[in-house]
């Protein structure tokens, strides 16, 4: 199979990490925090900027509700042909405006730390800046390409997701920059789902030492429920479910008329995803005199390993052999807009970006020598047409 594939393919060996490290630092330079649409435009125009007299088509959908806005860009040359392939990631990061200066960029023997480099920055990044390269070098791929950047996946696409589903649903195959977690070469072919919940327990206040029992506590009625909710651990196989929040009650001696909690759910198929919606929903108050408001839903419908999916897996597992790289999958609690795309029954293929570790957390950082690689392996995705003969049939 392998010597099927084009030999004009670049390796790892040849492409300069130097240059596509300096970009990658650049995006992590402008800070991104999802709340902040202003700052993230100014990323999308260094974006825009950056194809500046390229033959490409840009679309830019403008923020909206205090959501980031969202970029999209065509690269459709005479001579390609069918559905498009897509690559999409955010860049929108969970951290806010001035967290650079308390922590720079920092270049540490294999590893570059940054806020948001991991999730996603330098994936998002290296998708545009293969397309960049492929529309600058004037090669014509096999089918056109789309490179889709948002600014609201961290707070859980409300803005974006529908474009994501027009555009996975037109394309051939979605790829996903988002971190690839372990071991180098590794991607991600399934995600859970995750549906998010909020339950406020109304009361009756009084006298916590003079009239007691006048009251209705509604501290009691999240406990009993927090209590319960945790207990589905134990008996739902294929679901995990956290209590993340509580807040309620005023002070030590009134009995509290008002208590909340945040419930978060991942769920490994739609069957199980459902079925616990609608228990969720189905909530009443345990207590007597009680009130109970249950809020929430399915954010992210589960990302499953279909056919289509291992299909395109095999597809890029053959690809990488092809190129020298490592390969392999995994699954993942943790959601993406690739979630949104599988959905819909597309192939996706999530996790392309870099590895690393720290995604949310302090110790953030990719790994320097699996730059290069994942470069190589996304440009030879997009430009090989024997890899998308066997990636989608
Ligand atoms: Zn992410």
């Amino acid at each position: 199979m392998s010597e099927n594939f084009e030999r004009a393919l670049p390796r790892a060996e040849e492409i300069d990490t130097e240059a596509l490290l300096a970009g990658i630092i650049r995006w992590v330079e402008m800070e991104t925090p999802s709340d902040r649409p202003d700052l993230i435009d100014l990323l999308l125009d260094h974006v825009e900027q950056s194809f500046s007299g390229l033959p490409v088509e840009i679309r830019r959908i403008p923020s909206r509700d205090g959501c980031g806005g969202q970029l999209v860009i065509e690269y459709a040359p005479e001579g390609c042909e069918g559905q498009p392939a897509l690559m999409m990631g955010h860049v929108d990061t969970v951290w806010d405006a001035g967290t650079l200066a308390e922590r720079p960029v920092k270049r540490e023997g294999d590893r570059l730390h940054g806020p948001g480099i991991f999730d996603m920055k330098a994936g998002s990044y290296l998708a545009t800046e293969t397309l960049r390269r492929i529309v600058e070098k004037g090669l014509v791929p096999p089918r056109p390409i789309r490179v889709y950047l948002n600014g609201d996946e961290e707070i859980g696409s409300p803005n974006s997701r529908e474009t994501i589903e027009k555009l996975a649903a037109g394309a051939a195959f979605v790829l996903v920059p988002e971190p690839a977690f372990e071991a180098p070469g590794t991607v991600i072919t399934a995600r859970k789902g995750w549906a998010r919940f909020s339950l406020i327990a109304h009361g009756v206040s009084s006298h916590a030492g003079g009239n007691r029992t006048d009251g209705r506590s509604a501290i009691h009625e999240i406990a009993r429920h927090i209590m319960e909710i945790e207990a589905m651990n134990e008996t739902e196989e294929k679901a995990t479910f956290n209590v993340g929040t509580v807040m309620g009650g005023t002070r030590a001696n009134v009995v509290p008329d008002l208590a909340r909690i945040e419930v978060d759910i991942r769920a490994e198929d739609m069957a199980t995803a459902e079925r616990l919606v609608a228990r969720m929903l189905a909530r009443r108050p345990i207590g007597e005199d009680v009130r109970l408001e249950v809020e929430g839903g399915m954010n992210r419908p589960p990302f499953m390993r279909s056919a289509e999916v291992v299909r395109l897996y095999e597809a890029t597992r053959a690809l990488a052999e092809h190129l020298g790289l490592p390969m392999n999958e995994t699954s993942r609690g943790g959601v993406s807009d690739g979630n949104f795309a599988a959905a819909i029954g597309r192939p996706v293929l999530d996790g392309l970006g870099c590895n690393g570790a720290g995604a949310h957390a302090v110790h953030e950082h990719i790994l320097l020598s699996t730059v290069a690689p994942r470069a190589a392996l996304m440009h030879a995705m997009l430009m090989s047409r024997h890899f998308q003969d066997l990636a989608i049939g």
